[in-house]
């Protein structure tokens, strides 16, 4: 492993809502779950630090509303974050906290930098273009303004996520939700990124459909060397994926690791009965 993360993540916090005198300060919060009883502010990430190295998954597993995409959105700028900082090894941006860089930048970050792929498609892609304009899409905010060398690169993509071509001018409402999520990774791997953010891609597609996808993951792992961090609710997905996991629970990291080793030796007890479950 490479000892300097591509993306490096120090003390995110996202909450909503102004906090009041009972959890304001962060060492001393009285918190059910994660939220305040006395002003209703929901502390969804809470001093989350993390790295990703070249070419690695980095796993985010957590129950439903432990914060997983808070910290998803807030690290692809559809989010403002509370405080926190985040550093992208790159060239022209080394050094810079990419959550005070200006909005123009951030765009350029994600045009140029990073993938998204959510979990409802209707976030990732327009339901009333064509599969390959929606790579178009993409390609051309990150410059591209050949026609005929994009058409050439969203085949390929299209190939890469097992879409076949004679469908390519078809609409993605059309597709099933398995096609969907492939179209979406397509059109997330157009602008070739570094970093590719994948929110429970998985969550709701028929089991056999799930492995296909996850299947597809892998192989891109393997082919593109691309750093990717996966979020799901579930740790058969993660176990298939992750190098590395992180295990959230109320807006905190309460456990990170070597997936096989959170697997067979899990040391907080939310993690224990995650693993337990899996049996
Ligand atoms: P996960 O993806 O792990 O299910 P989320 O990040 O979606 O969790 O949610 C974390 C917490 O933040 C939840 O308690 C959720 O209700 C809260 N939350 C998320 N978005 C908002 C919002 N826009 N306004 C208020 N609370 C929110
Ligand atoms: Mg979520």
């Amino acid at each position: 492993m490479h000892d300097q993360p591509i993306l490096k993540v120090r003390n995110l916090n996202r909450q909503f809502g102004a906090g009041c005198r009972h959890c304001i300060n962060a060492e001393d919060r009285s918190l059910t779950k994660n939220y305040c009883e006395s002003c209703g502010t929901v502390y969804a990430c809470q001093n989350i630090s993390l790295d990703l190295f070249a070419g690695e998954i980095l796993g985010v597993v957590g129950e439903s509303g432990s914060g997983k995409s808070s910290l998803m959105k807030c690290l692809y700028f559809d989010s403002e974050v509370t405080s926190g900082e985040v550093l992208l090894d790159d060239e022209e941006l080394r050094g810079q906290n990419l959550f005070e860089v200006s909005s123009q930048k951030k765009r350029y970050i994600r045009n140029y930098k990073y993938g998204m792929v959510y979990q409802n498609p209707v976030h990732g892609l327009k339901m009333n273009f064509s599969s390959i304009g929606n790579i178009a899409e993409k390609l051309i905010a990150a410059g591209n303004r050949n026609v005929g060398e994009m058409e050439k690169i969203g085949k390929r993509l299209l190939e890469t996520v097992h879409i076949p071509i004679f469908r390519m001018k078809e609409e993605p409402r059309h597709f099933s939700g398995g096609m969907q999520q492939r179209v979406q990774i397509a059109k997330a791997l157009s602008n070739n990124p570094p970093v590719l953010f994948l929110d429970e891609v998985t969550t709701g597609l028929d089991l056999s459909v799930q492995a296909d996808v996850l299947d597809l993951i892998k192989t891109i792992q393997r082919e593109f060397g691309i750093s990717m961090v996966v979020v799901s609710h579930d740790l058969a997905v993660i176990r298939m994926l992750a190098d590395r996991t992180i295990v959230m629970l109320n807006g905190e990291i309460v456990e990170q690791g070597l997936t096989d080793q959170i697997l067979e030796d899990p040391s907080h007890k939310y993690t224990q009965q995650l693993v337990y479950s899996l049996l």
